[in-house]
């Protein structure tokens, strides 16, 4: 329910708005009230010298010294803050006040239809001029009826049917203006709880208003990221796609030249040993290229698995670098197998292939991107993970590189490719298989002092 249907009050904390409110809408109709009503009962003190001489003097007494100098009264505390807390007495009072006036002149001249009527226009005043709310205005309004009968039956020589038939009028004119008021002051309520409705479906319109707009915002900004990683995405694929070719097709121009050569019967020994080894170069060369490519694929397919099984460490480590030794050799590097696990603790549940492959990579780009100095490479124990490291001391990645060369098709130096051979898959590569086994990889280097690449596993020695 809105209200309580008698006394028309809403719940405490908003009947407590209202009446804030009220009184701010109805301080200056007060002020202008109870001028107006001063103003006509004045007016009125001209008829009493007209109709009733005899009593001008205690009429005018009435008038002028008392109900007008109360009504003033009202409009001078208006303009104090604390006539917010009293304004309804204090507007009651002035309602009876007036109303008494008239009753006392009713007392004396009885016969006097003019003073009936001008009770009535109290009660109207009363009921719905000077903003008096409902429940105040119908305790004075019936009030204002008992005084009159007590005034008249006890002080007042009024014939008993005079007095039945005011009582008819007044009552009446109560039951009009307690109704009527009753309506004003709850369609008043109607109108102040609406709006309050409205306010706050305005405030949750404005507040949804501003999570969409936020909200577009949000969308707007993934889309453009979205936007760039798939313009990034196709360039880097157009720059895989123009380096895959050249990948493919010098090794594959190699068999082509060199099987060639090789259909001619008078050709030595030993130049046909050298021509098959290089057809065999490009063959393996082509073979890795596509095996990235078809790991890559799988990996992103999601159709890759880890198989965990208990593996040595260390001879892992010994199998890498007994692998590159002799490339590294051949480039006048040192390739250094510097850090192993204790004997007793290298037995290690992992996927061993997947742990051969990311370490291949890495010594295969130490090399690969090295031209002098040392290689070094190890795994030590750290807080319960194993931390596996490739150092070199070859051509370092720029710093705004070092995220990105973890990304398929990347490479640190795109000019650079021709020289070094590769698609920009061994680090994508890597990068997922430390992933799925639940490590993490990064790299710290300088330009042209070198990288160190860094990998985490866990350290799992369970069994399977
Ligand atoms: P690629 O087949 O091109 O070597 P990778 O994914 O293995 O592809 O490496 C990506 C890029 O990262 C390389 O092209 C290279 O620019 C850079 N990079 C990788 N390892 C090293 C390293 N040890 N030293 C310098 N640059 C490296």
């Amino acid at each position: 329910m809105l209200h309580n249907p008698y006394t028309l009050s809403f719940s405490k904390r908003q009947e407590r708005a209202f009446r804030e409110k009220y009184f701010a809408d109805s301080l200056w109709q007060v002020r202008v009230a109870f001028l107006l009503v001063a103003l006509l009962y004045a007016a009125f003190g001209f008829l009493d010298t007209i109709i009733v001489p005899e009593y001008r003097k205690e009429f005018h007494f009435i008038r002028f010294a008392v109900v007008i100098p109360a009504l003033m009264g009202v409009i001078l505390l208006s303009y104090f803050s604390f006539f917010r807390k009293i304004w309804q007495l204090l507007l009651m009072f002035s309602f009876m006040v007036g109303g008494v006036g008239i009753i006392i002149m009713l007392a004396l001249v009885p016969d006097n239809y003019a003073y009936y009527g001008g009770l009535m226009l109290v009660l109207f005043a009363g009921y719905f001029f000077i903003r008096l709310r409902f429940l105040m205005a119908s305790i004075a309004g019936w009030s204002l009826l008992i005084i009159y009968n007590v005034a008249a039956i006890f002080f007042s020589d009024a014939p008993g049917e005079l007095i039945i038939n005011n009582n008819f009028f007044f009552i009446a004119a109560n039951a009009i203006g307690m109704m009527a008021a009753y309506n004003i002051e709850s369609f008043t309520r109607r109108d102040f709880y609406l709006n309050k409705k409205l306010d706050a479906r305005q405030l949750e319109i404005t507040e949804t208003n501003k999570n969409l707009e936020q909200k577009v915002r949000e969308r707007t900004s993934e889309l453009q990221y979205a936007k760039e990683r798939a313009e990034e995405s196709d360039k880097l694929k157009s720059a895989f796609l123009a380096n895959l070719s050249h990948e493919i097709r010098t090794p594959m121009n190699g068999i082509m030249g060199f099987a060639e050569l090789l259909k001619n019967p008078q050709l030595p020994g030993e130049q046909q040993r050298e021509y098959a080894g290089i057809i065999e170069k490009s063959g393996k060369r082509m073979l890795n290229i596509i095996n990235d490519i078809v790991d890559i694929s799988r990996i992103e397919a999601g159709v890759m698995d880890v198989s965990l099984e208990k593996s040595n460490i260390n001879e892992q480590l010994e199998y890498v670098y007994g692998f590159f030794k002799p490339q590294a050799d051949d480039k006048g590097l040192q390739l250094i197998l510097t850090d192993k696990l204790s004997t007793g603790k290298a037995m290690v549940l992992t996927d061993s292939e997947k742990l051969y492959a990311i370490l291949t990579n890495l010594v295969k780009n130490a090399i690969k991107y090295s031209s002098q100095g040392t290689i070094q490479f190890g795994c030590n124990e750290n807080r319960s993970k194993l931390e596996f490291f490739v150092r070199d001391t070859g051509i370092g990645i720029p710093e705004d590189r070092q995220q990105a060369i973890f990304e398929r098709f990347v490479q640190a130096d795109i000019e650079d490719r021709e020289a070094r051979q590769g698609a920009g898959l061994g680090l994508a590569i890597s990068k997922a298989y430390v992933e799925m086994l639940g490590g993490e990889i990064w790299v710290e280097s300088k330009i042209g002092q070198g990288s160190t690449f860094y990998f985490t596993l866990p350290y799992h020695t369970g069994s399977v």
